[in-house]
């Protein structure tokens, strides 16, 4: 399953809830990149300066990330992704890895926002976190490139027939309730 939507509709606490219901691990792309970068390692080095400006790590790189992540004994039974495909060229590359194991995506979720409440969200988890990429301008941009590079996956898997939207307006139970009212309408749980 992947998870769709822009920074700060609440992607990450809703994967940690949705994945244990399914049973599956979360994959976050921003968690692992953000390991990498504290632990110094090579692919961390790689992505800060993409992450701290807003912008999006190269396909070629979070491609091999994801392929190495799923290859990983957890991921047999399926997983959930969250942050991940976010250009074409990732949805392309996911399909491929997944063709390769015999598998594909079961369902695509979207979770909607309005943007003054997301940057309102986001600026709220910079003074709580202190994320580097959480100060206005750089949550700013992050929106524009979700605009312009993410949001048109939206229609790709509509297309597909895969997609579903939840509204992520709301307190944290009250859309994974959604979440799961639709996962259970489309019989990813009971
Ligand atoms: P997130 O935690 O999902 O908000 O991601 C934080 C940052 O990690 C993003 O702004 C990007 O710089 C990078 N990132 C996460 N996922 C991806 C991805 N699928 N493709 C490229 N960059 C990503």
């Amino acid at each position: 399953m992947v998870l769709l939507g822009p920074p700060g509709a609440g992607k990450g606490t809703q994967a940690a809830r949705v994945a244990e219901h399914l049973g599956v691990p979360a994959i976050s792309t921003g968690d692992i990149f953000r390991a990498n970068v504290a632990e110094g390692t090579e692919l961390g080095t790689q992505a800060q300066g993409y992450i701290d400006r807003g912008e999006y790590v190269p396909d070629s790189v979070t491609n091999a990330m994801v392929a190495d992540r799923i290859s990983q004994e957890d991921c047999r039974e399926g997983f959930l992704l969250d942050g991940y495909p976010r250009t074409q060229a990732q949805v392309a590359a996911l399909d491929e890895m997944l063709a390769s194991s015999g598998s594909r995506v079961d369902l695509v979720l979207e979770i909607t926002a309005q943007e003054e409440a997301v940057v309102e969200r986001l600026l709220r988890r910079a003074s709580e976190q202190g994320r580097a990429d959480d100060t206005e301008p750089v949550i700013r941009h992050r929106l524009k490139v979700y605009a312009e590079a993410t949001a048109p996956l939206v229609d790709l898997y509509t297309r597909r027939g895969l997609l579903v939207s939840v509204d992520g307006m709301g307190d944290v139970e009250e859309v994974t309730q959604r979440i799961l009212a639709a996962l259970s309408r489309h019989d990813l749980v009971g």
